[in-house]
């Protein structure tokens, strides 16, 4: 499927391309970067299943592993130090054929995992070109997201577990 270029960036390019594997209606693709090396790479694994067909949406989502987590563990299970490296996410929506870009990270899913293994930044699309995060910053985005008009949603879709996860 041919996808048009939001901007031309090797690493933006490699998260798309990662994102191809990917068999759901969203599709990430995920690198950890240090020293402008990738040392891991994942994309997200929804679990596409007749059988699964009859649970609800959020229940679905919930097994799914996120493609910075996936990332995450193929750097460690490579042995790799994942101290001081950098996260980028990609992705896009088949079904619409829309690109997935937006200019905050509120991921309250991989947050707590990325922090426990001392990732520095996030790298986040938007048409424009990469926006930078720092994990402070994206606690902060997270709050405000578990915080305000997108509490109910968010407690619908995740549950309580990854809210109770940051502490808020
Ligand atoms: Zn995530």
């Amino acid at each position: 499927m041919e996808f048009p270029k939001i901007f031309d960036d090797e690493f933006y390019i490699k998260c798309i391309n990662l994102a191809t594997s990917s068999k759901g209606n969203e599709r990430y693709g995920s690198i950890l970067v240090l020293d402008s090396k990738i040392i891991g790479e994942g994309y997200n694994r929804a679990i596409v299943h007749p059988a699964l067909e009859k649970l609800e949406r959020r229940i679905r989502q919930g097994m799914a592993n996120h493609a910075e987590i996936e990332a995450l563990n193929d750097a460690l299970f490579k042995g790799n130090k994942t101290e001081n490296s950098d996260v980028y996410v990609a992705g896009y929506f088949p079904n619409s054929k829309r690109l997935f870009f937006k200019t905050e990270y509120t991921c309250v899913k991989c947050l707590p995992h990325l922090r426990n293994y001392e990732i520095s930044n996030i790298y986040v699309p938007t048409p424009g070109g990469w926006i930078k995060k720092d994990l402070n910053e994206a606690y902060e985005e997270a709050k405000k997201f578990v915080n305000g008009t997108h509490q109910k949603r968010l407690e619908a879709m995740r549950g309580e577990f990854y809210i109770s996860q940051l502490n808020l």
